[in-house]
This record gives C-alpha cells, sequence and structure tokens, in this order.
C-alpha cells in the first residue's frame, strides 16, 4: 500500500546532508520528513515529539531497534550492504528492507582498480615520500605494468562486475568467483565458491566484493592467504568481516602476500593501536569506496521507483526482506 510520511533517518547525513536528499524527493507524493537517531530530541516517544511515530517508511544508514516496534512497513537502507539488520525480526514484523544495490559499481569499481592502480605504479609510496619533502625513485624492480597481470574478483555482483570490467579495460586477466559459474563479460573464467582457493592461488590481485552472509564470514583467512601468490595484493571494498583481520597481519608480516588495499575492517573506524595504519604496502580508505557526489541522487532514484510500486501495487525492488 502506498506511503504518507517517508522519513528520512539523520544517520544518512553519514554519507549525504538528509536536507539534501530530502530536496531530491521534493517531488514524491508522500510527506518527507527528517527523523532525529536515537537519543535526539524527536526519538522520545512522548507524543508529539516522536518524529518516528508518525512515519510509515524510513530512509537510513544506521539500524536501530525501535524501528522495530514502530509502525512501519518498509524501510530502505542507503548502503548496499544490510549485514546489520535483523532480517528474521523485520520478516516477523512484516516490514519490508530494501537495500542500495546496483549503484555503486562504477565507483567501488574505481576505487579497487585505482588501488590497483597505485601499487602498480607506487603512487602510494611517491604521495607518502612528498609527505617528507623527499625526491625518491622506485627500486628499479618495485613498479610493474599492469596489463597483463591478473585479478581474481570473488563476488560478481554490482562491484564484482564493475571491477572486472575496469580491471579488464586496463589490459588484465581477470578471473572470477560466483556462486553460479556461469559465463560473465570481462571474465575470462569463473570458479564455484569451494574452488575459491585454486581460483586465488595465480592472481596478483584478489579483489573481494561479496556481501557479508553466514557464508563469506571469513571467507579469507590463513589458508587462503597462504593459497594466495606471495607478490599478490588483497583488495577489499566488502566488508571487514570477510577478511580474518588478524591472519591478513600475519600473512603481511611474514610476507605471505605482498600488501593490500582495505577499505572496510573487523571495526569501524579502524582502532588507532591497529598496525594496518603503518604500513607501506597497505592503501587504508575509511570505508568510502562508495562515496560520490552523486550518491544521495541515486538512493532517491531507487526510492522513488519503489514509492512509485508500492502505489501501484506492485513489488518492491533491491528487495532483502
Ligand atoms: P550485489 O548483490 O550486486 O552482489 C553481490 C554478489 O555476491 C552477488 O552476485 C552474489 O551472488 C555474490 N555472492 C554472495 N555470496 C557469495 C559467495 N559465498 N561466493 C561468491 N559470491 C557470492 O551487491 P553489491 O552491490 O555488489 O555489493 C556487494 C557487497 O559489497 C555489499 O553487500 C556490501 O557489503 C559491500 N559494499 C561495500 C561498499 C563500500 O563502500 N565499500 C559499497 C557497496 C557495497
Amino acid at each position: 500500500s502506498s506511503v504518507s510520511t517517508l522519513g528520512v533517518h539523520e544517520s544518512v547525513g553519514e554519507v549525504f546532508p538528509a536536507a539534501v536528499f530530502c530536496d531530491a524527493l521534493s517531488a514524491v507524493d508522500p510527506s518527507v520528513q527528517i527523523v532525529g537517531g536515537e537519543g535526539s530530541a524527536g526519538s522520545r516517544g512522548d507524543g508529539e515529539n516522536d518524529e518516528l511515530a508518525a512515519c510509515d517508511a524510513l530512509v537510513t544508514f544506521a539500524y536501530e531497534d525501535r524501528f522495530l516496534d514502530a509502525d512501519l512497513t518498509w524501510i530502505h537502507s542507503i548502503q548496499a550492504g544490510v549485514d546489520r539488520f535483523p532480517f528474521d525480526a523485520l520478516a516477523d514484523r512484516n516490514i519490508a528492507l530494501t537495500n542500495s544495490t546496483g549503484i555503486h559499481g562504477d565507483v567501488v569499481g574505481e576505487t579497487a582498480v585505482g588501488m590497483m592502480l597505485s601499487f602498480a605504479r607506487r603512487l602510494h609510496t611517491h604521495r607518502s615520500n612528498q609527505e617528507r619533502g623527499e625526491w625518491r625513485k622506485p627500486a628499479w624492480n618495485d613498479a610493474f605494468p599492469l596489463r597483463r597481470e591478473s585479478a581474481c574478483v570473488v563476488g560478481l555482483g554490482t562491484l564484482g562486475t564493475g571491477i572486472a570490467t575496469r580491471a579488464s579495460a586496463l589490459g588484465m586477466d581477470v578471473t572470477g568467483v560466483k556462486r553460479t559459474p556461469t559465463p560473465v563479460d570481462g571474465v575470462d573464467e569463473v570458479y564455484p565458491p569451494a574452488d575459491l582457493r585454486e581460483a586465488i592461488g595465480d592472481a596478483r590481485f584478489v579483489a573481494l566484493a561479496v556481501p557479508l552472509t553466514d557464508d563469506t564470514e571469513g571467507m579469507v583467512s590463513a589458508p587462503e592467504l597462504d593459497a594466495m601468490r606471495e607478490d599478490a595484493y588483497l583488495i577489499n571494498v566488502a566488508r571487514g568481516p570477510v577478511v580474518d583481520q588478524g591472519a591478513l597481519v600475519d600473512a603481511l608480516d611474514s610476507g605471505a602476500v605482498a600488501g593490500a588495499g582495505l577499505d572496510v575492517f573487523e571495526t569501524e573506524p579502524l582502532p588507532a593501536e591497529s598496525s594496518l595504519w603503518d604500513r607501506e604496502e597497505v592503501i587504508l580508505t575509511p570505508h568510502a569506496a562508495g562515496f560520490n557526489v552523486e550518491y544521495y541522487e541515486r538512493v532517491a532514484t531507487i526510492v522513488r521507483e519503489n514509492l512509485r510500486r508500492l502505489a501501484a501495487g506492485e513489488s518492491l525492488t533491491n528487495r532483502v526482506v
């Protein structure tokens, strides 16, 4: 049934200003109002002050348990990954959950392949030297061309194909891992998850693009890192717990792998005491691979489409629960 009041949770401000997002929805039928986060003035549940109670649908970045007890019929996550949401509890209460997959393939693909370019062309080292005012050329055998290097992309959805097509465009040999190992454009060979170690064993770059699920948690642990080439780089733009971070630190220490490009971590923000901060062959980004000036408009497009579908009695797109 159609939505009368759509809430925009202030946590969307982690990614774009809530007011800018509301402007992008100015032409929709429901009234759109910003909902304060837990502990804010509007979240006390005291009658007219309870912003959430006025909404029958909510667009949000954060998850809060009080969402379950509001009168929501639909929650939209502005992230593609919805691992923070309790699927069973939402289903029990008939609250639909939709995510924002489908919109990050280009930007996250650019970030992941940008990390590959940086490792190959030593841009990260040059930038570090620049900060110290040092003019220093790389060793003769440090830098390498990306062309004909190999990348294995684990998970071939929106992000994975975004990475694969860009790696392929740079002349790399691309393989991938997919639950149903059917052919994918730009990917030379597709392996099933059971053959993960074989799939990643020959790759100079292993890029992770799977959602965090029971199946993918710890998917890359010590045995997988051992299976990788010693000159290989691990790129994780998926979710931190897909990698056993302690095992990765050990692999970096022992030289089992050459380096890592990491946008996501077991704990975010990455704690100051993490030894990952201080490594030459680690490029860290603060879970920002999807950040771009169009983010709000891309999410608004999904939300507008689902408002239309609800009004027309059609099923939701990007539905997870
Ligand atoms: P998607 O649903 O389009 O793609 C995920 C793919 O992974 C699907 O094709 C699915 O079949 C596959 N998959 C699931 N389990 C698998 C397994 N065990 N082995 C191999 N493949 C498996 O989602 P997406 O938009 O590509 O996003 C993927 C994930 O990346 C999200 O769930 C999110 O956690 C993360 N993400 C991170 C950022 C960022 O800013 N770093 C941005 C967007 C998404």
